[in-house]
């Protein structure tokens, strides 16, 4: 089963790709965080990357597919978090998808407010080592600054810093939104409002995702 998860800068797709990953056994793969681990290392994408990603911008097309092609297939299944972000992208995923076994079978758009995504955005802080996501409000490291999840370092992303965030958040409306488009043309797009506390929103992912499961009623 492969599920892509949609929804701007804010919406909690990691954070709920997470927990989803934890309690299904399907396999969690983020570009952003693949690509964080990319600029943690130094590699040649790492160096070609931060700058798009510190500005908000969208690293090119090329790169990503390239990134992500090996590991779009997983016994388990597989959860896309931040992947496809382009009309693009989405057809190359269902160019690679013809090779495999199977297509995507689900999308799901995480919808929330603008001012709410603003406001989480700039609680919002990450652990450089194991990506732990944190809101510094409501759900703050134990101790300031250090993962409880591994000891690293938690920080402020430097894409969520306001200049970044209203940059990105364009970058969503004018590049990803297209792609909402794209699969609505091809099938449904199952809409979550993603308001509410994240154990609400775990719940109704949870139970769309139950219901999408081949074998499973709907109801
Ligand atoms: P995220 O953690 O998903 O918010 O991604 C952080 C940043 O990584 C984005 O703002 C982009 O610069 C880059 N990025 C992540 N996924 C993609 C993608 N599918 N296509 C292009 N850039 C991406």
């Amino acid at each position: 089963m492969r599920i892509v998860l949609m929804g701007p800068p804010g919406a909690g797709k990691g954070t709920q790709a997470r927990r989803l990953s934890e309690s299904t056994g399907m396999k969690h793969l983020s570009t952003g965080d693949m690509l964080r681990a990319e600029v943690a290392s130094g590699s040649e994408l790492g160096l070609l990357a931060k700058g798009f990603m510190d500005r908000g911008d969208l690293v090119p097309d090329f790169h990503i597919i390239a990134m992500i092609q090996q590991h779009i297939d997983h016994p388990a299944g597989i959860l896309l978090d931040g992947f496809p972000r382009t009309v693009v992208q989405a057809k190359a995923l269902d160019e690679a998808l013809e090779q495999t076994t199977t297509p995507v079978d689900q999308v799901i758009h995480m919808s929330v407010d603008i001012d709410e995504l603003v406001k989480r955005l700039s609680n919002r802080a990450l652990c450089g080592d194991c990506q732990t996501p944190y809101s510094l409000e409501s759900d703050p490291p134990s101790q300031p600054g250090i993962c409880d999840n591994c000891g690293g370092s938690v920080a402020v992303r430097v894409d969520d810093r306001p200049e970044a965030v209203t940059h990105r958040m364009k970058v969503y409306q004018d590049l990803t939104a297209p792609v909402l488009d794209y699969y609505k043309s091809h099938g449904d797009v199952v809409e979550i409002v993603a308001t509410g506390s994240p154990d609400e929103v775990f719940e109704k992912l949870s139970q769309t995702i139950k219901s999408g499961m081949p074998g499973v009623n709907a109801n």
